[in-house]
Order: C-alpha cells, then sequence, then structure tokens
C-alpha cells in the first residue's frame, strides 16, 4: 500500500515532469466563455459570407476598411494598409515600430476550399432535363455532393466586358440545385466496385431545370437547355458564349450551424480554413502599435498546391514585403528582402485533423489532435518519411510555445494521421523558402473537405487567442 504521503510527492513529480495538454473548457474563465460566445457568432456569419474565394476576400476587405485599412499607396507611408490580387488574394499590414529589416510576423491561411467549379461548356439536356457539368476542385470524396441542396456563386464577364456576380442558392427565397444519386434498388453493381470507381467525377452533374422554354413544343431542339439559357438572360444578361469566361462555383447551400445539444461545435462548409482566416483576421484587427509590422496574408490556391498568380507559390508575399520595405523608407534591393525575410517569423495557419472518435485507428492517438484542446502547433506535415514537408525548427517551435504559454493560450500539437496513413501539406513550405521561421498552427477539426465540417467553439476562441499572442510577441 502507498502511503497518501509518497502519493502526493509522485503527483509532485507528475506535475513536474509530465506534460498533460489541457481541455480548453476547464480553462476558461466566465469571461471568456462569454467572449467566446461572441466570437463563434461572428465566425458563423463570417463563412455565411465568404462561401468562396472571392467572396472571402470580399469580406476580409469590407471589414478591413471598416477598421482603417486603405489600399496600399507607394507614395507615403501608412499604419494600416491592405494589398489584394484578383480579388482572390489578400494582405492587411500594421506597420509596426521597429522596421522590416527586424523581422516582420506574418500569419498566413487560405481562403479558397475544395468544391465543384463549372465546366467551360457546362450546359446541355438528358431525358428533358437541363444538366451543368462540373470538375471538381481540391480534395474531395464525391460521394458527398450528391442528394444535397447546392449552391451556384460565381463571376461571369459578358462579351461587352461588363462583369456579373451570381448567387443562387443561399437567399431563402432562391432554389437550390442537386446531384441526383442512384437509387439503392438499382445500386447492386456501384456497390460491388472499390469506392474511388464507384463514384465518377464525370456524373458529378447538376441538375438544372426540367421545364421546356415557353411556346416550345416537341419539335423544338433542346428546349430544355434552352429554358435554362433563356432564364439566365432575362436574369443576369448571360449568353451560352460567356461560360467561358467565367468562373462558376457550386458549394453546399445552407448556413453554419450550432452543433449539438450544448451548442459546443460547429458546423459549415469551408471551415478548412476559413477558420483560420476568420481568426487571424480578428487578432489582426485587435492589434495597436505593435512591435514588429504585422501582416495577416489570404491564400487562393492552396487546395490545388498553392499554384498560379494568388496561390502561396506566387511572388505575392515578396511583393507585400516590399511594400513594408518602401513604408518604412528602407531600400528594396535583393539584399534588403532576403534579410528581412530571414528576420521574419510566421504562421501557416491552417487546420489539422482532429482525432475521428469513429477513425480511432487512422491517428496515432499519443500525437493526435483533438477538439476542445486548444490551436494545434503541427511542427511538421507531409507524407511517408516527412516528405513534402516544413519539418519546423526546434528553437522556433520552443519560442512559439513560451509566447503561447506566457499569454494562458490552450494549446496541443497534433500529427496529421498515422506514420504511413497518407498525409497532407499546406503553405509552411513556401513561406520557409523564404528563409523565415513558419510552423503550421490553428484548430483541429473534424470531417475535414466534407461539406459540413465539424469545429469546436473553444479552438475558435483559442486560436484567435493564439494569433493575438503571436503578433504581439517581441
Ligand atoms: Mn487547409
Ligand atoms: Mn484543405
Amino acid at each position: 500500500m502507498v502511503s497518501s504521503n509518497k502519493k502526493n510527492t509522485l503527483e509532485e513529480l507528475r506535475k513536474k515532469v509530465g506534460y498533460n495538454k489541457r481541455l480548453a473548457w476547464d480553462v476558461f474563465s466566465k469571461k471568456d466563455l462569454k467572449n467566446l460566445e461572441e466570437l463563434n457568432a461572428s465566425y458563423k456569419k463570417f463563412l455565411d459570407e465568404a462561401k468562396t474565394e472571392r467572396l472571402a476576400t470580399k469580406e476580409i476587405l469590407k471589414i478591413a476598411d471598416e477598421n482603417g485599412f486603405k489600399a496600399y499607396n507607394k507614395d507615403s507611408a501608412q499604419d494600416r494598409y491592405y494589398i489584394s490580387l484578383n480579388q482572390k488574394t489578400t494582405a492587411l499590414i500594421i506597420k509596426g515600430r521597429k522596421k522590416g529589416l527586424e523581422g516582420i510576423r506574418i500569419i498566413g491561411s487560405h481562403v479558397d476550399a475544395p468544391r465543384l467549379d463549372l465546366k467551360q461548356n457546362p450546359l446541355y439536356e438528358e431525358v428533358d432535363i437541363a444538366l451543368l457539368k462540373t470538375h471538381y476542385y481540391g480534395g474531395i470524396k464525391k460521394y458527398h455532393w450528391l442528394a444535397r441542396p447546392l449552391a451556384i456563386y460565381g463571376t461571369v464577364i459578358l462579351g461587352n466586358g461588363k462583369t456579373i456576380e451570381i448567387s443562387i442558392g443561399d437567399n431563402p427565397d432562391d432554389p437550390v440545385f442537386v446531384i441526383a444519386d442512384l437509387l439503392p434498388h438499382l445500386a447492386g453493381r456501384q456497390r460491388e466496385k472499390k469506392l474511388s470507381d464507384a463514384f465518377e467525377g464525370e456524373k458529378l452533374n447538376i441538375i438544372g431545370g426540367g421545364c421546356p422554354v415557353p411556346g416550345s413544343d416537341k419539335d423544338c431542339k433542346e428546349r430544355f437547355k434552352l429554358n435554362f439559357l433563356n432564364i439566365l438572360n432575362k436574369r443576369y444578361n448571360i449568353v451560352e458564349e460567356d461560360f467561358i469566361s467565367s468562373e462558376i462555383e457550386i458549394v453546399p447551400a445552407g448556413k453554419a450551424r450550432d452543433v449539438g445539444l450544448d451548442c459546443s461545435f460547429i458546423g459549415a462548409y469551408g471551415q478548412d480554413d476559413r477558420i483560420c482566416a476568420f481568426t487571424s483576421l480578428k487578432a489582426l484587427l485587435d492589434i495597436n502599435e505593435p512591435e514588429h509590422t504585422c501582416v495577416a496574408l489570404f491564400f487562393d490556391k492552396e487546395e490545388i498546391g498553392s499554384e498560379g498568380a494568388t496561390g502561396a507559390k506566387s511572388r505575392f508575399v515578396e511583393t507585400v514585403l516590399c511594400s513594408i520595405l518602401k513604408n518604412d523608407g528602407i531600400e528594396t534591393d535583393t539584399s534588403n528582402i532576403l534579410a528581412a525575410f530571414r528576420a521574419s517569423r510566421a504562421l501557416s495557419a491552417d487546420v489539422n485533423g482532429g482525432l475521428d472518435p469513429d477513425y480511432q485507428d487512422v491517428h496515432d492517438k499519443r500525437n493526435a489532435a483533438k477538439l476542445g484542446y486548444g490551436i494545434c502547433i503541427t511542427k511538421f506535415t507531409g507524407s511517408r518519411g516527412k516528405s513534402g514537408a516544413n519539418d519546423a525548427n526546434a528553437e522556433y517551435v520552443g519560442w512559439l510555445r513560451n509566447v503561447f504559454n506566457k499569454n494562458s493560450v490552450v494549446w496541443q500539437t497534433g500529427e496529421l494521421g498515422k506514420v504511413d496513413e497518407g498525409g497532407g501539406g499546406t503553405i509552411a513550405k513556401f513561406l520557409a523558402a523564404y528563409g523565415m521561421d513558419v510552423v503550421d498552427c490553428g484548430p483541429a477539426i473534424l470531417s475535414m473537405h466534407a461539406p459540413f465540417e465539424l469545429s469546436s467553439k473553444a479552438d475558435v476562441f483559442a486560436a484567435y487567442k493564439a494569433y493575438l499572442a503571436f503578433f504581439k510577441a517581441p
């Protein structure tokens, strides 16, 4: 039998040398819980406004404008400004007391999310139904997109050069769209197939309508397709060729919702990675005269490998850094740019996959992030032998851990799945290529890349607190 004295000593030893992650709900004060509800209420609103990368960018710029940010002006010094590219990628900058050469603080998230895009020649009809062909964007499970209400958002450039914005499906008076699924009664052959073969990309076709164009009879060719075009033309002035110069995205219809009887979770489309975009934006807005210049980056194209002019592989970060040096009155030559990057610190703000109660076997439970345990530091991502990973420096993780602990941030660590189970990547390695310190840091979510992703309200609040502490850190 162990005496109670000895038991106490062992407890003290465990406290002294052991590591235990903390459940945020056990740690938060009454005031925290009140602030948490307010923050999550505005997070849900943000998600409802930001259904595409363009709409997210628009919403970020609107909020920036309300908070005194102005467009970058190379001819005058600015305290708060923004640079935006193609309405898809944005940087918000708050000038620090120290010059850019002494290093800046960057939090980079992404505002694109997996979805279906319309093809350039989408419209056709089959069995007296008008249909639209799609091409999926990012990593999806194709069956998620069947038999569920869908909304259409897009930007169309008309023949006369005019830009038209489309939005159908999220207004309560709007119709929605859907991809039909095969009835179970006739799915015998489909059931025998491997999951990867059972659902074909070319069968992800949107049902657009089922009425023939008014005044037509059975001899009228493609009169269901014609009706769809006719309505589109009446409403938006669009003709069929305009699809070619358009970006039309199909996303799940519906608003962000509380989930669970205790309303502890948020369920919504696009939380990877708008959860980080929103919380880093909120943190930046609460910064005043920081020591280091603070930058929140909101990238596009992360879900397809950070490609293109608006992805993290582009020169956008350099453009932003040059603006900061100029704003500080410093020469923007290569050696200054590289020196400023090397002195800088960044968080790649992106989500991790939380420990799934039904699929615990794909995780290493000792190293998986759990919902409700605060923001997650992911030292490395990648697959197999860390292939494709930015493996953050221990020194940098040590610095960040101290910043979080000093500011009572609830945080944990996480690895995306078991060794050799799969993997993934983020923008971390593209920022790290400039020589700065970078680590992945964001909340863990469930059902990542599904049309209705799940986050913990506690982690949303913890992420905001973490990003705030990072921006403020000396
Ligand atoms: Mn992501
Ligand atoms: Mn993703």
